[in-house]
């Protein structure tokens, strides 16, 4: 017996009724935690290998919303570029090209959040606040008309220090808001900050993240 519903509706008491959606991180969980979750009334779902995701996409409701949310390879792009409706982790110049280029084959335009490394963690992805203001002023995105940037997505340093966690999060704003002012004051889509996980999500929310993805709280431990 599992307590799928009874988490969401937790979760849900925790979040804004408005202003932040719930990405259910389902990675590692069966299609029937997947259901359960749908039919508790939740169209989210975020995964973070590919052939997991195409694998679940196939066979589970079409009006499911596939959010990626891990590390992308380049030559994977193209098997999700049909059916995914955004791309949370874009943490390089290269990966937004390859992006591109995929969408444009399949015809469409793929939202994407730029990847911003905010924790202390070393990690080889994600741009740092500077790179990523950079690359913006570079005027590369102005070439690629088949991705259309939605924002930009962080994960905090996995620690107990709750002000560590939450001036991660607050540089994750800002750079938001400068990249905002500078780059998309008339852009209607620039709008998401794609932060907060099961055990910091609260502190995401109250920094200004307009997107948590949760999967242990709402699903169990990943086995
Ligand atoms: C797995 C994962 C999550 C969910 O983590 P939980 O701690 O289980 O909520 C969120 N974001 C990313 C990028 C992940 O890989």
């Amino acid at each position: 017996m599992n307590h799928i519903a009874e988490n969401l509706r937790d979760i849900r008491t925790h979040l804004p009724a408005q202003g932040v959606k719930l990405v259910c991180v389902s990675k590692f969980h069966p299609q029937a935690d997947i259901m359960a979750a749908y039919e508790a009334g939740e169209r989210i779902f975020g995964e973070s290998r590919v052939q997991e995701l195409l694998q679940k996409q196939s066979v589970l409701p079409e009006d499911i919303e596939w959010h990626f949310i891990g590390h992308l390879q380049t030559n994977k792009v193209k098997q999700i570029v049909p059916f995914v409706s955004l791309i949370h982790g874009v943490d390089s110049p290269r990966l937004l090209m390859a992006i591109d280029k995929a969408a444009q084959s399949a015809n469409k335009v793929v939202d994407c959040l730029l990847q911003v490394h905010i924790a202390q963690e070393e990690t080889k992805f994600g741009f740092s606040s500077d790179e990523l203001l950079e690359f913006l002023a570079s005027g590369v995105c102005d070439e690629l008309p088949n991705v259309r940037l939605r924002g930009v997505m962080g994960m905090a340093t996995f620690t107990d220090n709750q002000e560590q966690v939450s001036s991660e999060f607050s540089t994750l704003k800002n750079v938001f808001e400068e990249a905002r002012k500078r780059h998309f004051s008339h852009s209607d889509f620039f709008t998401e900050i794609s932060m907060g996980m099961s055990d910091d999500f609260e502190l995401a929310v109250a920094n200004g993240s307009t997107m948590v993805r949760i999967g242990s709280s709402i699903f169990g431990a990943r086995v």
